[in-house]
């Protein structure tokens, strides 16, 4: 049997991160773990017990209640994904939404959330076999994977798969113009954050999908995870 690693999967946001990690974690039998889930669920719980100061996050409150928020995954046994819980609630849907969307990057600047949830990330990958999506996972969470890629495409192209996205889960109000600046504003804060900001690591393949189909890219991952795993 080939040895297992850990597959690092960084870039900008709605770039396809998430599709080709959960893609090729199924296809070779790893645990997929979406980690920007986490920080929404954070966000989610945040937004549920108001501990925001207009458009700034309570820091404070929140630190004090980071011990309270548990998240999980269970496998959804009807679609074969892993779905997130809140404090034993099903999340899902719920973290997805535009209002969770805008109030995401300033959570996930704070310092005392990201060492809570890298914490929980580093545990996760213990026994390797697992693929793992994000912004600081090559660079922070698993310094030292095996396979690191960093992914991007245009923003346009971004937003409208976002706004593809958003509209076949029924959000039909939504605008193309909101979805891109939420885009924008997401990738300036996280880029720009003093803590794990979003970069590529110096070891990891870029992949910008801007003309890719997703059975190209997914094609493409399993084989940059083949040469990482059988010739090594
Ligand atoms: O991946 P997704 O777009 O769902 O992530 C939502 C947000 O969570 C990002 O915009 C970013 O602010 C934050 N995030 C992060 N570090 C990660 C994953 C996500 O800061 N590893």
């Amino acid at each position: 049997m080939s040895k297992k690693i850990i597959v690092a999967i960084d870039g900008h946001s709605s770039c396809g991160k998430s599709t080709m990690a959960k893609d090729l974690a199924r296809k070779v039998g790893y645990v997929y773990v979406d980690t920007g889930a986490m920080y929404r669920a954070v966000t989610l719980y945040s937004l549920n017990h108001q501990l925001w100061q207009g458009s700034i996050p309570d820091a404070e409150a929140l630190e004090r209640h980071i011990h309270d928020i548990r998240i999980d995954f269970r496998l959804n046994t009807e679609t074969g994904l892993p779905e997130t819980y809140l404090n034993g609630k099903n999340v899902e849907r719920e973290i997805r939404t535009m209002k969770v969307s805008g109030h995401v990057s300033p959570i996930s600047t704070l310092s005392f959330v990201r060492e809570a949830m890298v914490k929980q990330q580093q545990a996760m990958g213990l026994h390797k076999g697992i693929v793992m999506d994000g912004r600081d996972i090559g660079t922070t969470v698993f310094p030292h994977a095996e396979l690191k890629v960093f992914v991007t495409a245009s923003p346009e192209i971004r937003a409208q798969r976002r706004l593809d996205e958003l509209r076949s889960k029924g959000d039909s109000m939504i605008r193309l113009e909101d979805v891109l600046n939420n885009l924008k504003e997401r990738d300036y804060i996280d880029s720009h954050r003093d803590v794990s900001p979003l970069k590529k690591a110096e070891d990891a393949l870029v992949l910008d999908n801007s003309n890719m189909t997703i059975a190209e890219q997914d094609q493409w991952l399993l084989d940059r995870f083949r040469e990482k795993t059988e010739n090594d």
